[in-house]
């Protein structure tokens, strides 16, 4: 069994984020520390701790991800111009919290991809 992180408080309700839109599938709220003008995280209410341990049942939970970030992009004014979207996985992915999660980033030009 998986170990709960923050994201799965915050999901609950039990502490305090800014949350932007919540389903029967997917939450997505604020990044405490934003990288970027827009900058919102996007996860499954299910805990899956990486990308590593997604199954074929949570593919409607990680296609939602992706229409609510489009949604949010929209929301935020960002979608002419784009934004990025991602999702990190493990130690060299640069993992922090271990319960996936989609980062939308925009509201400035980023550049292109550093890896
Ligand atoms: P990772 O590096 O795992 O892809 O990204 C984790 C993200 O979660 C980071 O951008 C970090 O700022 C954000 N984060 C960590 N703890 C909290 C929290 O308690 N609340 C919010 N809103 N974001 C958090």
């Amino acid at each position: 069994m998986a170990e709960e992180t923050i994201f799965s408080k915050i999901i609950r309700k039990e502490i305090p984020a800014d949350v932007l839109y919540q389903d029967e599938l997917v939450t997505a709220f604020r990044d405490i520390n934003p990288r970027a003008p827009v900058h919102i995280l996007v996860v499954p209410n299910k805990l899956i701790p990486t990308t590593n341990d997604v199954d074929t049942d949570d593919e409607l939970a990680l296609g939602r991800m992706i229409t609510v970030a489009k949604k949010l992009a929209a929301d935020e004014g960002i979608a002419e111009d784009g934004y990025r979207l991602i999702m990190n996985c493990n130690q060299h992915g640069g993992q922090e919290v271990y319960h996936i999660h989609m980062h939308l980033v925009g509201g400035r030009a980023l550049g292109p991809m550093v890896v």
